[in-house]
């Protein structure tokens, strides 16, 4: 392939304060750079926009390092090999990993590897549920949560891209599966579409007496995606010996100033919980375990990703904030090329 093209790139400027402003990043063209010896230069077909891209920009404290001010931004990103000096990357190979929010960027293995084909399922959702969501769902879940069949699974930011994954590998287990979700039409796709057994619109209902109501044998696994006043509902409610895989705190991710911890926090000494945090990278060397399980309930119909797809590098700030206001439905991702 003949590389002429521009490269946008987006660039840290500052720090976000609150919800990610428009100025925090700014987009410039820069030249495409070159690949040296063992690295491949690829073009980016999808971006992925994830909650923890507003950490990294963050100072606070986290998993990896923060991104510097001045960097390009760091993202989880799916492209097109067009120049290779690394023996095991073609010009034509789809690769998908760590990268930056760049229309040409230079690749090391090792933060990119090959997207598995799935036959008959289209490059996106085959990017967005392996690169990370499956992964994550897959190994919180069954890893943490353990799950036994007949059991009671809630999960929050159900409608989500992490959180409809959870659902479904719940009820693949045999578990009574209950969603937590911003809107009536996200409960009710959790519900008819996706085969959850109830959810529950926290914006609008009670959530302590819908959590009564939709688990009515207790909670048994809380998958926490959202942290916060949900977490303490969910407390309140869990069985003796309940789990509680902490994924992620979205609903404290823009906090400006000091986060009060959970107020029933003793419930976790009184019903012997198991409360414990993880991030998905600590599974990679299992990630083809997950990936072949969900490869095959996504063939076999028992599993639906929905990719959430927006055009254009060039809006990716503004789409990216739908993850923080609840727009999205599914995996939000950008499509560049
Ligand atoms: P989602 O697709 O679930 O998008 C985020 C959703 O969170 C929104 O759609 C919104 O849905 C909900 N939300 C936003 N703000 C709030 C709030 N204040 N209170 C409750 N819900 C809120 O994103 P992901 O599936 O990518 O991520 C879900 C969670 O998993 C995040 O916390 C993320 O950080 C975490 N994560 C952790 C990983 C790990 O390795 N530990 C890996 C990947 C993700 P709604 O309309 O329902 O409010």
């Amino acid at each position: 392939m003949h590389v002429t093209d521009v490269n946008r790139v987006w660039r840290l400027r500052k720090r976000p304060v609150g919800m990610i402003e428009d100025d925090v990043l700014s987009l410039g063209q820069e030249p495409i750079p070159e690949p040296a010896d063992r690295q491949f230069l690829f073009r980016l077909n999808y971006l992925s926009l994830d909650p923890t891209n507003r950490i990294w920009m963050s100072d606070m404290d986290q998993y990896m390092p923060p991104v510097a001010l001045g960097d390009p931004m760091r993202g989880i990103v799916c492209g097109t090999v067009v120049k290779s000096r690394h023996p095991d990357f073609a010009v034509g190979d789809v690769v998908g990993g760590l990268g930056t929010w760049a229309d040409y960027q230079v690749g090391r293995p090792g933060m990119l590897s090959k997207v598995p084909t799935l036959p008959g399922v289209p490059l996106a959702d085959i990017f967005g549920l392996t690169a990370g969501i499956g992964p994550t769902a897959y190994f919180g879940l069954l890893e943490i949560g353990a799950p036994k069949a007949g059991e009671t699974v809630v999960v929050s930011a159900a409608a989500g891209a992490v959180g409809s994954v959870v659902g479904q590998i719940a009820k693949i287990q045999g578990c009574r599966a209950v969603g937590l979700a911003g809107s009536d039409e996200k409960c009710r796709w959790i519900v008819d579409d996706l085969g959850f057994d109830a959810a529950i619109n926290y914006k609008t209902e009670d959530v302590p007496a819908a959590l009564k109501r939709a688990c009515p044998q207790g909670i048994d696994v809380y998958f926490d995606n959202v942290g916060g006043d949900i977490l303490d509902a969910c407390l309140k409610q869990m069985n003796l010996f309940g789990r509680i895989p902490t994924c992620g705190l979205i609903s404290q991710y823009n906090a400006t100033g000091e986060v009060p911890g959970p107020k029933n926090y003793p419930m976790i000494l009184m019903q012997r919980l198991k409360v414990q945090g993880f991030i998905v990278l600590d599974y990679a060397a299992r990630y083809p375990e997950a990936i072949g399980a969900l490869g095959g309930w996504l063939q076999s119909g028992q599993l639906k990703f929905r990719v959430d797809m927006h055009d254009g590098l060039e809006h990716a700030v503004k789409t990216l904030r739908k993850l923080y206001t609840g727009e999205n439905q599914g995996k939000l991702m950008v499509r560049v090329a």
